[in-house]
C-alpha cells in the first residue's frame, strides 16, 4: 500500500486507465485479438499514480508488469472491461488507451473447432465502446476523460472527428500506418483537445505519459 501523500498535484483524485488488448473467444483456444502491448496504457497509469492519482488500471492480457501502487483488474474481453470500468466508478480522470477489439465471435464454441470440411465463417458482432459509454454517462461521467486513436490516413481529421463522435475532451492521435506506436517503445502523436491540436515529437511512451499528465495537472489546477 502506498503512502498517501497529500502534497502531490493530483492528490485526492481518483483516475481509471484502460490498457492492452481484449481477446475475444473464438472456442477455448482461439481468439481475435490485436497487437497492442499495452506500454502506452501502463505509462500513463504509472505517470498518474506518480502524481498523486488513486489509480485503477483496467488491463486486458499483456505481458509487461503492472507499475507499481496503481489498483489492477485484468480482464480479457472488451464487455469485461465495460463491467470492470463501470465497477471502478466514480472517478475524476479516465484514461482509455486500450485497444479493444471492435467485434467479437458472436458464438463462442465451448469445444475446440475442429478442421474438417470447409472453413469455418465466423459471424462477427459489435462490442460495447467503452470511451464512448464513459464520455456519454449521464451519471457517473468522469470530469475528464482521454481517448487514443490509433489512424492509419488523414490523422488530425480522423482523430479530431473521432473526439467528437465518443464524446471526450481530449485526444491523443497516432499514426500507426507502418506500424508505428503499436506494440513499439515509442510514440509520436498529436494532442487534441477542444483548442486545438498540439504535435508531440517522437517520444518514448512514458514521456507521452508524462507530458499527458503535465496536462491533467494543469487542467485540474485551473479548476481548483
Ligand atoms: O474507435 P476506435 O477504436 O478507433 O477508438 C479508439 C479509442 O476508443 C481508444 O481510446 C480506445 O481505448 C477506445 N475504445 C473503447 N472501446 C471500444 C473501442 C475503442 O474504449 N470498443
Amino acid at each position: 500500500m502506498p503512502l498517501k501523500n497529500n502534497t502531490l498535484p493530483l492528490s485526492g483524485l481518483r483516475a481509471l486507465v484502460t490498457s492492452g488488448p481484449t481477446h475475444e473467444p473464438l472456442d477455448p483456444v482461439r481468439f481475435l485479438g490485436n497487437r497492442s502491448s499495452g506500454r502506452q496504457g501502463h505509462a500513463v497509469a504509472r505517470a498518474l499514480a506518480q502524481a498523486g492519482a488513486a489509480v485503477t488500471l483496467v488491463s486486458g492480457p499483456v505481458s509487461i508488469a503492472a507499475p507499481e501502487g496503481v489498483s489492477v483488474v485484468r480482464v480479457v474481453t472488451a464487455r469485461q472491461m465495460l463491467a470492470a470500468c463501470r465497477a471502478a466508478l466514480p472517478v475524476e480522470i479516465a484514461v482509455c488507451a486500450a485497444a479493444v477489439a471492435d467485434w467479437r465471435p458472436l458464438h463462442a464454441s465451448r469445444k475446440k473447432l475442429k478442421k474438417k470440411g470447409a472453413a469455418p465463417v465466423i459471424a462477427l458482432t459489435e462490442n460495447p465502446d467503452i470511451l464512448r459509454t464513459l464520455s456519454r454517462s449521464r451519471t457517473a461521467r468522469p470530469a475528464l476523460v482521454v481517448g487514443f486513436a490509433a489512424e492509419t490516413e488523414n490523422l488530425a481529421e480522423n482523430a479530431r472527428a473521432k473526439r467528437l463522435a465518443k464524446g471526450c475532451d481530449w485526444m491523443i492521435a497516432n499514426d500507426v500506418s507502418g506500424g508505428a506506436g503499436f506494440d513499439a517503445e515509442e510514440n509520436r502523436v498529436l494532442f487534441i483537445t477542444r483548442a486545438g491540436a498540439e504535435e508531440w515529437p517522437l517520444l518514448p511512451k512514458a514521456e507521452v505519459a508524462d507530458r499527458l499528465v503535465s496536462h491533467v495537472i494543469k487542467h485540474f489546477k485551473e479548476k481548483r
